[in-house]
């Protein structure tokens, strides 16, 4: 068995590690030393992939063709809002996929953003098969905890399509906590936060530490805010600046913003430590006669703030919501633990400690401690350490739609896990057929408002008059997070067919095509032995059929 490593695959930047010899988590460099991997993938005209620093550097040149922050799009509908946003600042195209996923177009191919994302895991596995010196092809992946069972679902297909055995989705909050050793402070029950600003994602949980077992008992965030987003204002600003100035649009020179986004990106990195930097773009464009125009400006921290108050103030609401779940006020909490590269920006963790009333800890390397924490757990499956336990819970409200368009919850948001939940249905009219009981997540009464997971279709019912036949549906979420359902007709006790489709993701034919495609793209890539066809790698992790799978009832 290959040793497992623990990956955290971010919306800015990737990070991967491992527990060494002496059961310590360590950080793997790539052959150049960085320690984190831009998570961006550039396409050249010739076909050839470049991930990571390579691939940010090109977006300079090639920004049609270089994706990044595909993690906002795994999993998730092109007509979500903040897909949307993020599609309209985005300098490479974001198109719907046949059943309304979001994926990206380049070069007029369309691309999934699973397959982006596997492009970006793929080469953190080189890394750490360099490091190591020796083939890997198991890891964990965290995710945000906010992530639905989409988003996870979608994780999970890049780690099959970049040949990686995802033997565990964790939550970033939760990693985050065992890197911070919050277990092994002292005895006794201890409550702590992990607030995690990201580039692209915002993640609150509240947990508490005990005996070494940990329990999120509130998770909460803002899948749509993060560093980008105080980079993009900056980025707005200029252009409208030099608009003014030269009525010329920069928007529509997608070099000038590619090298505009990464020097806001670099002044907002050194406003973190100074007051005052400059920002200095020799030939950014050409006027309206011809001349070149030289962008050049000090900045300060202060106006960056001035321009990101709202974003600020984005963080308090879903603080005190995980708060409210919990039963808890900031000041019962012992520790804050800040996590994620934005979490350097001094008005976040001002922020943080007015909101929570205690100054906020911070480790040495922000951007690093949710990869060392995964590793750290990997420790602990693989039975190097057994020095933790994790207890996690549902991120959303999950439940079922009835009558007239309203939402009833089954299993409520922040049940801890694993969780099971049973219902009865009766039937509504004589010689019924079937009953059709529809899935949703989500925190509205009005279920339209929530996402749809899937479909449970129970078929071949006995006949009876109205009511006298009954099907029970049993709902559960196992530790993973990932949802199964399966419904019986409760006088035969027979287990009758169930059907659930869920309304995007690639199809299990989907992603054996991207991997036969790289197959023949690339012969000499190692890929995960794959049997049986059609069949997953990790069947037992994948509890729902895909549109493909099972769509049928069993006779
Ligand atoms: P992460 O997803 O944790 O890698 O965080 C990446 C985000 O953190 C990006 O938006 C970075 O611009 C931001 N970031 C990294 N270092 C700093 C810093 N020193 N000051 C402010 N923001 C930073």
């Amino acid at each position: 068995m290959s040793r497992i490593i623990g990956i955290d695959l971010g919306t800015t930047n990737s990070c991967v590690a491992v527990l060494d010899d002496k059961g310590v988590p360590r950080v793997l460099a790539g052959a150049d030393g960085e320690r984190t991997i831009p998570s961006w993938v550039s396409w050249a005209a010739s076909g050839q992939v470049a991930v990571g620093t390579r691939a940010r550097r090109q977006a300079v040149t090639n920004p049609a063709a270089t994706v990044y922050g595909a993690k906002r799009l795994i999993g998730r509908k092109v007509n979500a809002d903040d897909v949307s946003s993020f599609a309209h600042t985005a300098p490479f195209r974001i198109v719907a996929a046949p059943n309304g996923d979001a994926w990206v177009r380049v070069q007029g191919q369309p691309i999934s953003p699973q397959e982006v994302a596997a492009h970006v895991l793929r080469a953190v596995r080189k890394v750490a098969e360099e490091a190591l010196g020796e083939p890997v092809t198991r890891a964990i992946v965290t995710v945000p905890a906010y992530f639905d069972d989409a988003q996870r679902q979608a994780t999970r297909d890049a780690g099959q399509i970049a040949g990686i055995d995802v033997i565990r989705i964790l939550n970033e909050p939760t990693a985050a906590a065992l890197a911070y050793g919050a277990h092994r402070v002292r005895e006794g029950r201890r409550l702590i936060a992990v607030f995690d600003l990201g580039g692209g994602t915002f993640d609150i949980s509240i947990m508490s530490v005990e005996n070494g077992i940990f329990e999120v008992i509130a998770t909460g965030g803002d899948t749509a805010l993060g560093g980008e987003d105080w980079d993009r204002r900056v980025l707005e600003r200029i252009v409208d600046e030099v608009f003014d100035q030269h009525r010329i649009d920069l928007t529509g020179i997608p070099m000038a913003m590619s090298r505009l986004r990464e020097a806001c990106e670099a002044a907002k990195k050194a406003l973190s430590v100074d007051r005052e930097t400059r920002i200095e773009l020799p030939f950014l464009a050409n006027d309206q006669h011809g001349a070149p125009i030289n962008y050049e400006r000090t900045i300060t921290r202060d106006y960056i703030d001035e321009l990101t108050k709202d974003l600020l103030d984005r963080l308090e609401p879903p603080v005190t919501r995980a708060l409210a779940d919990a039963g808890l006020s900031g000041d019962q909490l012992e520790e804050v633990l800040l996590v994620g590269g934005m979490s350097r920006w001094p008005a976040v963790a001002a922020t943080v400690e007015r909101v929570f009333g205690k100054k906020p800890s911070r480790g040495a390397n922000p951007d690093e401690v949710v990869a060392l924490g995964a590793a750290a757990y990997a420790g602990i499956l693989s039975g190097d350490s057994d020095e933790a336990q994790l207890l996690d819970v549902t991120p959303h409200d999950i439940g079922i739609r009835v009558g007239d368009g309203g939402f009833a919850v089954v299993l409520p948001r922040n049940s801890m896990l694993p969780v099971r939940a049973r219902r009865l249905f009766a039937t509504t009219s004589e010689n019924q057929k079937f009953v059709s009981i529809e899935l949703y997540q989500g925190e509205s009464q009005d279920v339209t408002k929530n996402r749809k997971l899937g479909q449970v279709t129970l078929g071949d019912l006995p006949p009876g008059p109205a009511g006298s036949v009954r099907v029970e549906l049993v709902m559960t979420v196992d530790v993973e997070g990932m949802l199964s359902v399966t419904a019986r007709e409760i006088k035969s006790g027979r287990e009758a067919s169930v059907t659930i489709r869920p309304s995007g993701g690639l199809s299990q034919r989907e992603i054996v095509e991207i991997i036969n495609r790289r197959r023949q793209e690339h012969s000499a890539i190692t890929q995960l032995p794959f049997e049986g066809g059609g069949m997953r790698v990790t069947t037992r992790e994948f509890a729902i059929a895909r549109p493909d799978e099972d769509t049928e009832p069993d006779k």
